[in-house]
């Protein structure tokens, strides 16, 4: 190959846009052409790894992501080519003015609820013990989303934990609709080893449906 060329297949490949004519290609489609999807999804896969955003937010990546396609893409999409969960990416749009926003927060968007059958699943996976204070008593076992919904979680087993309802709270920094979490994201087992409280020291209330505040 001649260095002419070479730079001239070079320019091509730096102004196209392969995500965006992925997507134009994806959209157009109906029903959409899986191998699109996928070559989509590595696509992303690749621009986020070579932007290093691959240990960056959610948010950051999904934000890039439109940005990049300059145009809202389909929160499946977003989803499955982020990882992260479809009420996370129902949160973003795109528009030319504002470029890559979030969209008004609503609780109803969040929703992102275990399932009985996951719930049990989890349960009994974590040996039913509460995986920060040891508890054992199943009435009081809950289960968590170490990255919390609000921050794209999803309800993947790895993104779920078992915890009492007090560690629960406490996971959450004190308000379990807070979205918040005690500890910084991937330290989740390590916040886990660090319990102060053990289990009989406590005080269980008898009836599991009554409502502690003095506990937190
Ligand atoms: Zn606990």
């Amino acid at each position: 190959m001649t260095p002419a060329i070479v730079i001239l297949l070079l320019g091509t490949s730096m102004s196209s846009n392969k995500l965006q004519d992925l997507y134009e290609e994806y959209r157009s489609t109906y029903p959409r052409p899986e191998p699109v999807e996928t070559e989509f999804c590595e696509e992303v896969e690749s621009l986020l790894d070579s932007e290093g955003l691959k240990s960056e937010t959610y948010e950051m990546q999904i934000r890039r992501l439109h940005e990049r396609c300059e145009q809202k893409i389909e929160a499946g999409l977003v989803a499955k080519a982020i990882g992260c969960s479809l009420s996370y990416a129902r949160r973003f749009s795109y528009s030319n003015e504002r470029g890559a926003f979030q969209k008004e927060w609503s609780k109803s968007t969040q929703n992102e609820k275990v399932s009985p059958g996951a719930r049990t699943k989890i349960i009994n996976r974590d040996g039913k013990t509460c995986l920060r204070c040891g508890l054992g008593d199943e009435r009081e076992l809950e289960v968590h989303h170490i990255l919390p919904v609000s921050q794209g979680g999803t309800n993947e087993d790895s993104n779920l934990a078992t915890l009492c309802s007090h560690c629960h709270e406490a996971a959450h920094d004190g308000s379990k609709t807070s979205g918040k979490t005690a500890y910084v994201e991937g330290n989740f087992y390590e916040w886990t080893q660090k319990a102060e409280i053990a289990p009989e020291e406590r005080d269980l209330p008898l009836d599991t449906g009554q409502k502690r505040i003095s506990d937190y």
